[in-house]
């Protein structure tokens, strides 16, 4: 198996950093593989989920349907003009990682993340063939026929969200499914496989700008992976007695902030100086490092590269409990909170007011697209005028405009609805592909879709067609109930005079 080095790791020790992180075991690899359970189970099966809506819609709970330009989620349906609440959501979702960056570090890269977790479930994948059949050629095929394999559910498992998922294999194996339906499966499983088996950590330590981002929003209260150097050092192999300074008060912490996620130096409080005689706890076994994600030996300090996983912090505790030494030499810690001793926990003072005010503008946003959800209008209708040309004269005179009527509702029930002209008196009306004279007020059947495309035609008679333009208000009413739903202003031309 290759590997890479880490040269320069103090005390002059040289780490071989295997391609596959080891596997370990603990609270936060539990913690890691509930999270990506979850995610990967919510994104191959959300598309899968059905809801019924009546005849004629789509049958799919969560669906991006674009020729029906709207976004289908349970019994919500949203149109482009909602993107207002999209905005809301994806602050609240900034804002909401903003405050779990300052509270927490990097707990989304570590946890949540998609390249986090797939990247994870790929690991965990090649590790299996490695257990099953060993390291040689046949290992090597077998990952790569796994990659393409995960790579190619990925893709499909995208284009679900697009496509009604029981009929999408059908169709992608029989050439029936539309042209953009290869291209994006093509497009996810190629980035997938570059992102999630090739890339991988490089993704994280190289492309990625969020952890560029963080350095701005943490601070030195804020929880980290921090090893314990003062608990650790002067480290060595040499299983030695447990130093008796561990239990006692520990000095405050430098006054001199580190900048955050930028600087290899480490957070953790300076101790006093042990007696050369004694070592750390640190029996430099490198696990910490062999099972890192990412390849940072944590005992450098913070660094750009940690993600903030904790599987090194579960690496560390297992070393620990079979050398009969306290779990937590390498812990999730704050840089500059007041210590009993090293082996007391962290006090954390989780009311801060940068922490506070992220948690307030999320919760702000989120109220914002609560509002919205809530207050949804329930029909949709666009009147636009054809301009080329503005109006048509008839044989007899009279004067015909043209407009694109769209028609759109989310609401339960509305099958018929009936439109009106107010502001030009004598305006009759007609649809495009109805075969009846126009009338005052015209009455149209909604599409089971929810939907209507129509050509809409106002005729007035030569009496009455103005000079030029006019402004017109199109009145859009429930058939049944006479309940208006919408009134559209837009302008009707007739021949200068
Ligand atoms: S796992 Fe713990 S004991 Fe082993 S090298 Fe890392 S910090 Fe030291
Ligand atoms: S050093 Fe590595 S294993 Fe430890 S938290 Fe950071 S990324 Fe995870």
């Amino acid at each position: 198996m290759p590997a890479t080095t880490l040269q320069g790791l103090a005390p002059s020790r040289a780490i071989a950093r295997p391609d596959i992180p080891h596997a370990v075991r603990g609270r936060f690899r539990r913690i890691k593989t509930a999270l990506t359970g979850l995610m990967l189970g919510l994104y191959f099966l959300t598309p899968w989920l059905r809801w019924e809506r009546g005849e004629g819609l789509p049958g799919q709970a969560v669906l991006f349907d674009l020729p029906g330009r709207r976004l289908l989620v349970f019994g919500l349906e949203f149109w482009p003009q909602d993107l207002p609440i999209a905005v809301g959501m994806l602050v609240f979702g900034a804002m909401a990682l903003f405050f779990a960056t300052t509270l927490a570090g990097r707990v989304w890269c570590g946890f949540a993340c998609p390249q986090t977790v797939w990247s994870d479930l790929f690991f965990a994948v090649d590790r299996l063939i490695v257990r099953l059949v060993g390291k040689g050629a046949s290992e090597r095929r077998l990952r790569t026929l796994a990659w393409v394999l995960l790579a190619l559910a990925t893709g499909v498992g995208f284009t679900a969200y697009f496509i009604d998922a029981p009929s999408l294999p059908g169709l992608l194996l029989t050439g029936q499914a539309p042209a953009i339906a290869y291209a994006t499966v093509l497009v996810l499983t190629g980035t997938t496989w570059l992102l999630a088996a090739y890339a991988r950590e490089r993704v994280c330590l190289h492309m990625c700008p969020w952890p560029r981002f963080q350095a701005a929003l943490l601070d030195r209260q804020s929880l980290v992976v921090t090893y314990q150097d003062g608990r650790g050092e002067p480290r060595g192999r040499r299983r030695t007695p447990l130093r008796p300074d561990l239990a006692q008060p520990a000095p405050a912490a430098p006054a001199a902030p580190a900048l955050m996620g930028l600087v290899a130096q480490a957070v953790a409080f300076s101790a006093p100086a042990p007696s050369p005689s004694l070592r750390g706890d640190c029996i430099d076994c490198t696990r910490c490092v062999t099972v890192c994600p990412t390849g940072v030996d944590i005992r450098r300090g913070l660094q750009m590269g940690c993600i903030g996983c904790g599987l090194c912090i579960d690496a560390c505790n297992e070393v620990m409990v079979k050398l009969d030494r306290p779990e937590g030499l390498i812990r999730f810690d704050v840089e500059s909170a007041p210590r009993r001793s090293f082996l007391a926990p962290p006090r954390v003072d989780w009311l801060r007011p940068k922490a506070l005010a992220f948690g307030l503008a999320a919760l702000l946003a989120l109220g914002f697209s609560g509002y919205g959800m809530a207050t949804l209008a329930q029909v949709s209708v666009h009147v636009e005028p054809q301009r080329n040309p503005p109006f048509v004269q008839l044989s007899d005179g009279s004067v015909r405009n043209d407009y694109a009527l769209r028609l759109a509702h989310r609401r339960a029930g509305l099958a018929r609805v009936v439109l009106h002209a107010e502001g030009l008196e004598g305006a009759l009306l007609r649809l495009g592909t109805q075969d009846l004279p126009a009338a005052d007020v015209v009455r149209v059947a909604i599409g089971s879709d929810r939907t209507l495309d129509e050509r809409l035609l106002v005729v007035l008679p030569a009496r009455a067609a103005p000079s030029g333009r006019r402004d017109v208000t199109v009145v859009v009413s429930e058939a049944d109930t006479g309940e208006e739903l919408a009134r559209i202003p837009t302008y009707f031309w007739g021949p200068e005079r």
